[in-house]
């Protein structure tokens, strides 16, 4: 297939939406040489085009993007920071080693995000409150046990919370159990991504709506635009599930569509309807369960679709039927809000691999690539960006040793066995979600 910028489809329901205009970076127009060139503007490539332009103070570093920021899934996501990543089934001790290793990246990505969020001031609703696992089926109830086995062996603060307290706190009383985990970060997908690409060192130039159409491989690399070209000496793909339109990860990477809602803002006497908690949020303990935040600025959000939909976001009439999926969630959790009405619908792409694993290396001596993160990127993708421009350095650190040991990913059948094969695993994340939906 031949790319052109039409390949690279946005829309505008999200959360960028509920954030005040902002105004977009130029097109790419004309030719460009530089040393070092980021393609991809989600989280992932801001932190890897951050810490090159720390790296090479007197360079000047080009980050590319095809859509808007904020229109990718770094901006469509639930906003959930993850510090402690929860691995569904029994602790599995010969799996120890690995748990910690993914936990560190989350860390490192997430103290990353946080100092770049507090010396920029970037007002992303950053909230350090940590989040709410919970369990409303008899399926989530195994894995509530599980998890809180797994949070024992490797020494995490946690509490475990009953129905009672978890309806005095949240305000709905379907869920049976939860735990509460501290650390991690609630924020305004949308918002974070902006204000990073607003707050980036002088010596990176973004350029948005700028889709990279072909990538001619070399020394230097020459990648073209539909208005211009640039030569790099190094390139770093961001490109989540998009990599392989560009010839990378292919047969390694799908890309699933989520959607959710929002509600208008809650008045006072709504919010009083709720729980002691003035802002939230819900993981469910199944991969299928419903992502629920209150958020601070009182919206309830809900997420509970995932389907195979070619890697493209929904059409507002699929939009629409998706809704009624989430309202009858909604509902379901918050009969007392059965009349407020949703202010929009919105779908993400998310990029995930046959066995879960993330991306992180070299393609070429001077290609390398970062992503596909399963639904858990916003921190562990700030990670494996900034270790990425080190390792591209030569650098040497735990983190690059962290990301190095990433599993290789398994291979994924072309063609229509691939649309096969990708519908029903992403079909199987629901297989017993009953009521956590
Ligand atoms: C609905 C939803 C909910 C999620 N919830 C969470 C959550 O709560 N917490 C969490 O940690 N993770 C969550 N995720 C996953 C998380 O959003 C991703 O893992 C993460 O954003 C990936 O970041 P990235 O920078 O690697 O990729 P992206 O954010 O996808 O960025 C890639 C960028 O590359 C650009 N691009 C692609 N091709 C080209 C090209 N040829 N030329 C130029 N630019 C190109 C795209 O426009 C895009 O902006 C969720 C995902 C979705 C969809």
């Amino acid at each position: 297939m031949t790319l052109s910028a039409q390949s690279f489809t946005t829309d505008n329901h999200g959360w960028a939406e509920l954030l005040p205009t902002r105004t977009a970076k130029q097109q790419l127009k004309g030719s460009k040489r530089v040393p070092y060139v980021v393609i991809g503007a989600g989280v992932t490539g801001l932190s890897c085009a951050r810490r090159l332009a720390e790296l090479h103070p007197n360079d000047e570093i080009i980050l590319l993007d095809a859509r808007k920021v904020g229109q990718g899934a770094s901006g469509r996501n639930s906003g959930y920071a993850v510090a402690i990543s929860q691995f569904s089934g029994p602790f599995d001790k010969s799996q120890a080693a690995n748990y910690r290793r993914v936990n560190r990246i989350n860390e490192s990505g997430l103290n990353l995000l946080r100092e770049h969020v507090h010396s920029n001031a970037i007002d992303c609703q950053w909230q350090e409150e940590g989040f709410f696992h919970t369990s409303a089926d008899g399926y989530s109830a195994r894995e509530c046990r599980f998890f809180g086995e797994y949070l024992n062996q490797l020494e995490h603060d946690h509490t475990l919370l009953n129905q009672d307290e978890l309806t005095q706190q949240l305000g709905t009383s379907l869920y049976k159990t939860g735990i509460h985990v501290p650390s991690g970060v609630l924020l305004q997908p949308a918002a974070l991504v902006q204000g990073l690409a607003d707050s980036l060192p002088n010596n990176v130039t973004l350029y948005e709506s700028s889709p990279v159409l072909k990538i001619e491989r070399g020394t230097p690399v020459k990648l073209i635009l539909e208005m211009g070209d640039v030569i790099a000496d190094k390139v770093f793909v961001a490109t989540n599930y998009e990599a392989p339109k560009l010839g990378f990860i292919k047969r390694h990477i799908i890309g699933s569509t989520l959607s959710g809602s929002f509600t208008r803002k809650l008045t006072e006497e709504e919010l009083n309807s709720l729980g002691s908690l003035k802002k939230w949020g819900v993981l469910s303990l199944h991969s299928g369960g419903a992502t629920v935040r209150l958020t601070l600025d009182g919206r309830i959000s809900l997420r509970n679709t995932a389907e195979y939909h070619g890697a493209v976001l929904m059409s507002d009439s699929l939009l629409a039927k998706r809704q009624a999926i989430h309202r009858a969630a909604f509902e379901k959790r918050f009969p007392q809000l059965a009349h407020v009405p949703f202010e929009c619908a919105w779908s993400g792409v998310e990029g995930i691999s046959q066995n879960f694993t993330n991306f992180f290396g070299n393609q070429s001596d001077n290609i390398l690539l970062a992503g596909g993160y399963n639904g858990s990127g916003v921190s562990r993708g700030t990670a494996f960006g900034a270790a990425l421009a080190d390792y591209a350095n030569g650098g040497q650190s735990s983190l690059i040793d962290d990301c190095l040991a990433s599993a290789p990913a398994s291979w994924i059948p072309p063609r229509p066995f691939l649309d096969v094969g990708a519908f029903f695993k992403v079909k199987m994340r629901f297989i017993g979600v009953g009521l956590d939906r």
